[in-house]
C-alpha cells in the first residue's frame, strides 16, 4: 500500500504483539458515526468499538466532563476520598435501581470481580462448602480475558495453552433453561451469563429463558450473574438487554460504554447483602472509581437517564433489522439481535467475514466479524437513519461484488 497508513500498518507489525488482525484502515480522527484516517479517507463506524461507543465519537458532554476532570483532578488512589466517586456509585445505582457500586477498570475485572464476590458470598452467607462453590456458565461465552474466564471459554482460540485452568465452572448450552436447572447443585453458587452473547456472533436467547433461570435461581438461593458489558447501556434499545424480558439480576457487570469511549470504566452494581461480603483490603484497583473514570461515568449516566438512547437504538434498530432482513437470500444467511446490534451469517456460498468486511471498508464503512461467516453490527447510537440506509447499500453491494 503506497499510502501513509501503510507506513502506520508495518510500524504496528513490526513493534505491537500479534494479538490482533485488524482491518489496514489507520485512524486518526472521529466524531460522532464517522471516522477518518490518515490518508484523510473517511468512513462510517459500524461497530462502535464493540460497543464501547454507544454514544459516538467523542460525544461533546462527555468531552466537556473529561476536560473539566483533566483540570482539576485526576487521581487520588481509594486511600483516600474523591469528591466524584460518591456521586458516580448514587447516580448509577439509581439509573440501574440497584443498591450498590463496586468500581474498576475493564470488563474483564468487572466479570472477576462479580466471580470473586460470587464465591465469597456463596462461602460466607449461603454457606456452601469451602473451596467447592461452582458458577454455571454458558457454551459459546464471553466474558473476557483473564485466565480464570478463559477457563471456562470453549472458544479453542481464547482458551488453549494458557492452562493449568480454574477450576469451579460448569458449562450449559446457552438458552436451554432446564439444563440450567438440572446443572443446580447444593454448591452453586451463581449463573453467569450475557442476556445476549455478543462474541457469539449476537445470539439471543429464547422467549422466556431468562424468566426461567431466575425462577430457578430464587427457588435454590443462587445469585444471577448479567453480563452486560456488551448488550448493556442503551445498546439493545433498553438500558440492560434483561429488561426485554422483565427480569433484573443479582448482580450485573458493566463496562465498554460506561466509559463513554474516553477511559476505561467498568463496575459490578446489585444487591446491598451480596456486594456487602467485600470488606476492606480484600479486594481493589488502583485505578477503579478514579476521578476521570467517575466524572466521565456520570457524563454517560446523565445521557441514558435521558433515555434518548435507548430510543433511537429501538426505532432505528427496526429499521436496520428490516433492511438486513431484506437481504437475506441475497447473501445473508440469517439475522439476528435486538435494536442497534446484528449478528448477520454470510451465505455460506458468499465471501468470508474478512472479505465482506474489506469490501464494505472499500466502500466507507467499518465493520467485523466475528468468527468465519459473521458480521457484527453495532453503529453508534448517534447514527442517522439515512447513514443506516448508506451503510445497508454498501453491504448489498459487497455481498454482490
Ligand atoms: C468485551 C466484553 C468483556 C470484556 O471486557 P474488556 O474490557 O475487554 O475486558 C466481558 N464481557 C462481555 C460480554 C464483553 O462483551
Amino acid at each position: 500500500m503506497a499510502t501513509v497508513s501503510g507506513d502506520y500498518i508495518t510500524r504496528d507489525e513490526q513493534w505491537g504483539a500479534h494479538n490482533y488482525h485488524p482491518l489496514p484502515v489507520v485512524i486518526s480522527e472521529a466524531e460522532g458515526a464517522w471516522v477518518t484516517d490518515v490518508d484523510g479517507n473517511r468512513y462510517l463506524d459500524f461497530l462502535s468499538g464493540y460497543s464501547a461507543l454507544n454514544f459516538g465519537h467523542r460525544h461533546p458532554d462527555l468531552i466537556r466532563a473529561a476536560h473539566e476532570q483533566l483540570d482539576r483532578l485526576t487521581l487520588t488512589s481509594r486511600a483516600f476520598h474523591n469528591d466524584q466517586f460518591g456521586l458516580f456509585c448514587e447516580e448509577l445505582a439509581t439509573l440501574t435501581g440497584t443498591e450498590m457500586v463496586l468500581t474498576m477498570n475493564t470488563g474483564a475485572e468487572a466479570v472477576e470481580s462479580a466471580i470473586k464476590v460470587a464465591r465469597k458470598w456463596a462461602y460466607e452467607v449461603k454457606g456452601v462448602e469451602f473451596d467447592s462453590a461452582e458458577i454455571i456458565v454458558a457454551a459459546g461465552n464471553f466474558h473476557g480475558r483473564t485466565t480464570t474466564i478463559v477457563s471456562f471459554s470453549d472458544d479453542p482460540v481464547a482458551h488453549d495453552n494458557y492452562g493449568p485452568f480454574t477450576p469451579g465452572f460448569v458449562t450449559v448450552p446457552y438458552g436451554d433453561a432446564d439444563a440450567v436447572r438440572a446443572a443446580i447443585g447444593p454448591n452453586t453458587a451463581a449463573v453467569l451469563m450475557e442476556p445476549i452473547q455478543g462474541e457469539a456472533g449476537v445470539i439471543v436467547p429464547p422467549e422466556g429463558f431468562w424468566a426461567s433461570v431466575r425462577e430457578a435461581c430464587d427457588e435454590n438461593n443462587v445469585l444471577m450473574i448479567a453480563d452486560e458489558i456488551q448488550s448493556g447501556l442503551a445498546r439493545t434499545g433498553e438500558l440492560f438487554a434483561l429488561d426485554h424480558e422483565g427480569v433484573r439480576a443479582d448482580l450485573y457487570t458493566l463496562g465498554k460504554a460506561l466509559g463513554g469511549g474516553i477511559v476505561p470504566v467498568s463496575a459490578v452494581v446489585g444487591r446491598r447483602d451480596v456486594l456487602g461480603v467485600l470488606k476492606p483490603g480484600q479486594h481493589g484497583s488502583t485505578f477503579g472509581g478514579y476521578p476521570v473514570a467517575c466524572a466521565v461515568g456520570r457524563a454517560v449516566v446523565e445521557l441514558l437517564d435521558k433515555g434518548d438512547f435507548q430510543e433511537r437504538s429501538a426505532e432505528l434498530g427496526a429499521h436496520l433489522h428490516q433492511r438486513l432482513n431484506d437481504l437475506t437470500g441475497l447473501g445473508i444467511a440469517a439475522v439476528r439481535g435486538r435494536g442497534l446490534w446484528a449478528g448477520v451469517d454470510i451465505d455460506p456460498t458468499n465471501k468470508t467475514g474478512r472479505e465482506v468486511s474489506m469490501a464494505l471498508r472499500d466502500q466507507g464503512v467499518l465493520c467485523k466479524e466475528t468468527h468465519e461467516r459473521t458480521l457484527r453490527i453495532a453503529p453508534p447510537l448517534v447514527i442517522t437513519r439515512e447513514e443506516i440506509d448508506h451503510a445497508i447499500d454498501a453491504l448489498a453491494a459487497a455481498l454482490k461484488a
